[in-house]
């Protein structure tokens, strides 16, 4: 058997593109001028089961590779890696389009807790929701941001609440993932609030977590990550400092919801050495600092401001103090409903004034790092064949749409997974 023939059977050939930007040689950290990024013209990108075997000039890759199967693009196309979105809570059940009515017409938190709405009732409706219909609404959701380009989905947990809840959640998002061509990245937020229901202090709920929930996690191997929101309206930094170095002695990765309206969330991530502090709304200068000199990415979750009509994260001063910036769409039911993650990121840079390849980047390889994934974000040898396709001559075009200009096609793990064009 000749095990050459098999491999360049694998191989496929894609281009040529007008432009590919690679996202390669850029920093990890700080901020990126738009001079720094690579574009590539005329380019194809030869992909072998499922992973990029080579980026280069589509031609002489056509004559270097001549077993490969030719993909042809037809006219100008600009190619991207494809997005990742580390933070999103897209298992729940319910809709809280009542709650956005009253809180845009003025209506106060606790009114419209007393009329029935706020967490609890998305609680309320993920509990009663089935484990199948949970594992429908993900896939619906996550086929959605694949068809815009999101190859990359992170998923929390959050709205169970209880041990046997937040294993449904988190079994669902798990079984979803076999269902839809986008990887789904679980996380588990059980300290997302302290449940009504509870019968006892936020200490007791946390204890009772991390000692009954965090074994079973590892041993159906549900999530390798666990997240917290830190806030008055949640739990304290106290509270939570037991929490995650239980969870750090289990060897969990750490991601916080940090300093969304009042600040000492970051605090505790950069301590507890935390893949990536989320919000950061209202963050200072000193948080800003902190974060920049850690390993910590500060995600940006432009979406929940939108759905909150409040400031944005402040993008700017975290990539101009050397800090790692990615973005995220924050997609749920209560304070950020879009889940359009390349019209939040493109609105995001003109509010904070980011270079197209800060936006980019933090939607690419900055997000994959808050994932603790160094496997996609770039397009480079060995890397995940996951990347889209725009129908334009010019990159610049893409943000500058603002989002309304969406992929023709998208590629996930060397497979064509939506094409606009139909005529493959
Ligand atoms: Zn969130």
């Amino acid at each position: 058997m000749n095990l050459r023939t098999i491999s360049m059977n694998n191989l496929k050939l894609i281009g040529p593109f007008k432009q590919l930007l690679p996202m390669t040689g850029l920093s990890p950290k700080g901020a990126i001028p738009d001079s720094e990024l690579t574009v590539l013209e005329d380019a194809g990108i030869l992909t072998e089961d499922g992973k990029i075997h080579s980026v280069g000039k589509f031609d002489e890759l056509r004559k270097a590779q001549t077993g490969a199967e030719i993909f042809h693009l037809e006219g100008d196309h600009v190619g991207l890696p494809g997005f990742v979105d580390s933070h999103t809570h897209i298992c729940f059940g319910g809709s809280r389009a009542n709650d956005y009515a009253m809180r845009n017409a003025g209506k106060t938190y606790l009114e419209i807790a007393k009329a029935g709405g706020g967490i609890w009732d998305t609680v309320t409706q993920t509990r009663k929701a089935s484990k199948e219909e949970l594992i429908k609404n993900i896939v619906k959701r996550a086929n959605r941001h694949l068809k815009n380009g999101t190859t990359t989905i992170e998923v929390k947990s959050g709205y169970g609440l209880s041990i046997d809840e937040e294993l449904k959640m988190l079994r669902s998002i798990k079984e979803a993932n076999q269902s839809t061509s986008a990887d789904l990245i679980s996380t588990c937020l059980a300290a997302h609030m302290l449940p009504k229901d509870f019968d006892g202090p936020a200490s007791a709920y946390l204890e009772e977590i991390s000692s009954k929930l965090f074994p079973v996690l590892k041993e159906e191997n549900l999530t390798r990550r666990i997240d917290a929101f830190i806030e008055e309206s949640a739990f304290s930094t106290t509270q939570i400092e037991p929490y995650f170095k239980k969870a750090k002695e289990m060897e969990f990765d750490i991601t916080v919801h940090a300093d969304q309206f009042s600040t000492g969330g970051s605090m505790v991530a950069v301590k507890f050495g935390a893949v990536s502090a989320d919000h950061l709304e209202a963050s200072t200068q000193t948080e800003i600092d902190l974060l920049a000199k850690s390993d910590t990415i500060a995600t940006a979750l432009p979406g929940a401001s939108l759905g909150l009509g409040c400031n944005f994260t402040p993008a700017r001063k975290i990539l101009d103090a050397g800090g790692a910036l990615a973005i995220a769409s924050d997609h749920n039911p209560g304070s950020a409903p879009m889940g359009d993650l390349l019209t939040q990121a493109a609105i995001l840079g003109t509010f904070e004034k980011l270079s197209n390849a800060e936006v980019l980047t933090g939607i690419t390889f900055r997000a994959a790092a808050a994932l603790r994934l160094s496997d996609r974000g770039k397009l480079a040898e060995g890397y995940l064949a996951d990347f889209s396709l725009f129908h334009t001559d010019n990159y610049n075009e893409i943000l500058y749409n603002q989002g309304s200009f969406k992929p023709c096609m998208v590629w996930k793990n060397g497979e064509l997974v939506h094409n606009k064009h139909k005529t493959p």
